[in-house]
């Protein structure tokens, strides 16, 4: 079935996370500025500055004053790149969005394919990444094994190799702004909504300026919070594996008192003893840590904090072109 292609002039915004990126923004507001010169649909960018301690703000503020269509959310601390880009995609009025990242690794040549595929009729274009350049070894493999070990565990049907770089119609950020998930693990949730979803192949590029936002240490919770969000297959093997060692405990108990009772071998095999003992203390603190995610994720859906705070909302098309400081906005009290 080919779905009914939208009407001509409809409207497509970007949504773009920002964190420390300087070096790069007016890099990135040069690209934009230009795509628009042929693409006048681009009628709305979303810039969510997650916290950054650097100029991001004024020079997103600076870079585009004056400029149409250009929102800047800035949120009260780092709240990570998954909430920035939840708070864009909640804050886009456009048609369809695309959501990518500031340093220029997302190409705005797919972005024309992606809008021609949504014109096409569908609702989700993701970027493939056929390959990765500027990008150490260590980080590609370990986020192509992850991409595999995901599809592996994980209920919904991602696709590989796929990030965030994605066309989203209007039907998809309405039905995405009513998931409200703590920890969303966006490329998972959007894949969960299902509609018509379609892939565009690409030679991802190296960071055009500044350095990676992404350390090991954020990038694995990433990992997590996207197994824990979509699969309960962990917590399942952690049950068979019990099973299975104990019934080779069974087992051992068995050969234990043979080797007391017939063969009178008191008090030998410490080295077996210690193996043992490492062994099945390790698997059971590990597997004590595997439950501990999913209790942290069960825990913070029970605070039911605000995902986001967001200091400061400015408009670089405003009638005063002035931001409204946050402590002059009038209060609910
Ligand atoms: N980012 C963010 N908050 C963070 C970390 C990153 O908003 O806590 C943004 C960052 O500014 C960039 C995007 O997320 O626009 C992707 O980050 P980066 O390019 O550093 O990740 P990498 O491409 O190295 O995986
Ligand atoms: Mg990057």
């Amino acid at each position: 079935m080919t779905p009914a292609a939208p009407p001509p002039r409809e409207t497509v915004g970007l949504v773009i996370p920002l964190y420390n990126e300087e070096a790069v923004l007016p890099l990135l507001i040069d690209e934009i500025e230009a795509f628009r010169q042929d693409h006048p649909e681009v009628q709305q960018i979303v810039l969510v500055d997650d916290g950054s301690t650097d100029a991001t703000a004024r020079l997103a503020r600076d870079l585009t004053a004056g400029k149409p269509g250009y929102v800047l959310i800035r949120f009260s601390r780092n709240f990570g790149h998954q909430l920035a880009i939840t708070a864009g995609m909640e804050a886009v009025r456009t048609d369809a969005a695309v959501i990518m990242d500031a340093d220029l690794q997302d190409p705005f040549w797919v972005v024309t394919e992606m809008i021609a595929r949504w014109r096409q009729g569908y609702d989700v274009v993701y970027g493939v990444r056929k390959r990765r350049e500027g990008e150490t070894l260590f980080k590609r493999t370990a986020t192509r094994l992850f991409y595999r070990l995901f599809q592996r565990l994980a209920d919904v049907d991602a696709p590989l190799d796929t990030g965030d770089f994605r066309l989203v119609s209007r039907a998809v950020l309405d039905e995405y702004r009513r998931i409200q998930e703590q920890q969303p693990y966006v490329r998972g949730l959007i894949a969960w909504l299902g509609f018509n979803q379609t892939g565009i192949e690409y030679v991802r590029p190296g960071r055009a300026a500044g350095q990676t936002k992404y350390p090991f240490r954020k990038l694995l919770q990433l990992a997590v919070d996207g197994i824990t969000a979509f699969s309960d297959r962990p917590l399942r093997y952690a049950a068979r594996l019990g099973l299975v060692a104990s019934a080779l405990s069974m087992l051992g108990l068995v050969w234990v008192v043979i080797a007391k009772l017939v063969y009178g071998i008191p008090v030998s095999g410490w080295t077996s003893l210690m193996v043992t003992l490492f062994l099945f203390g390790g698997l059971q603190l590990f597997f004590l840590g595997v439950l501990g995610s999913y209790l942290a994720r069960v825990f913070a859906e029970v605070r039911r904090r605000p995902r986001y705070i967001i200091r400061e909302r400015w408009h670089s098309d405003a009638d005063a072109g002035v931001p409204v400081p946050a402590s002059s906005r009038p209060t609910a009290r």
